[in-house]
């Protein structure tokens, strides 16, 4: 069949579709997918999201090849896996190296990470990292949290794996850059995986524990005192920005208390899984 015959699945079916499936692999929750006609193209020449579902390129190619039976995929379409779960299945990011560079809107922080153990924070909000890369068995590490702007933890990523909420409205990973939506022009985030030793969020809109971050090309804006940062990198600082209460044993570029929002309080054990940092043993 001629490419030219079928015409691209429009924005908005695809956008429907994804959420439906919970923004991944229906049968195995991965966030690397294709959109598969349930009943092929060939046979309902049209676009339509009822018949359209998401599968990775392994099930994918199973259902290709007829390994994979199409009343399976039809069963795992009506309760894809990760709507079941509340979350997508976790993803291994390739990032290595003993250089790392994490890019927050206008601000650039990089470190070289030449010792095992050694470690960056380029944002930390009430002693939570909010991004840090470590150096652990030679291997580089990034691990990173995104809230929204109810406190919910969004998107997380530990020691390379990616995972985020499946009830978010929008997730879209193309390439190497991933958005998230809280509606059609309204972002949580938008940022760029680039291995192997860097990570840019180019957009992020949310709020921690009270304190609102307003993350774009031109600022780096804290809401709560009206303060923008442009313009800054920093080089092999441990910590590079620190929100909220004072890190009382790191050591620190640049610090803002803030006069905090109303914001829903998390459980300790909570706090205690959202905490990056390796405990010294
Ligand atoms: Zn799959």
């Amino acid at each position: 069949m001629m490419k030219s015959d079928r015409p691209i699945i429009p924005a908005g079916i695809k956008r429907e579709v994804r959420k439906r499936c919970g923004f991944g692999c229906v049968l195995c929750g991965k966030p690397l997918y294709d959109y598969d006609h349930i009943v092929d193209w060939s046979k309902v020449k049209e676009h339509k999201a009822d018949n359209i579902t998401l599968l990775c390129r392994l099930h994918h190619n199973e259902k290709t090849a007829k390994l994979l039976p199409i009343e399976r995929v039809i069963k795992a379409n009506k309760y894809p896996i990760n709507l079941k779960r509340g979350k997508s299945t976790p993803h291994l990011l390739h990032y290595d190296g003993e250089n790392c560079a994490a890019v927050l809107g206008p601000m650039e922080f990089t470190f070289e990470l030449k010792l095992e153990n050694d470690f960056m924070i380029p944002l930390i909000i009430d002693n939570v990292p909010i991004i840090q890369f470590r150096r652990v068995d030679d291997q580089l590490l990034l691990s990173l949290q995104i809230f929204d702007n109810d406190n919910n933890l969004s998107v997380q990523v530990i020691d390379n794996e990616i995972w985020y909420l499946a009830e978010l409205w929008d997730v879209d990973l193309v390439g190497r850059e991933l958005t998230v939506r809280y509606q059609l022009k309204d972002l949580l985030l938008r940022m760029r995986i680039e291995v192997p030793n860097k990570i840019s969020i180019d957009r992020a809109n949310f709020c921690r524990n009270g304190i609102k971050v307003d993350i774009n090309d031109k600022v780096f804006f804290l809401s709560n005192n009206n303060t923008g940062f442009s313009d800054i990198t920093y080089t092999n600082c441990l910590v590079g920005l620190a929100l909220g209460d004072i890190p009382d044993a790191l050591p620190y570029a640049l610090s803002l208390g803030a006069e905090r929002r109303p914001y829903i309080r998390h459980s300790k054990t909570e706090e205690a899984t959202y905490s990056l940092v390796r405990k010294e043993e």
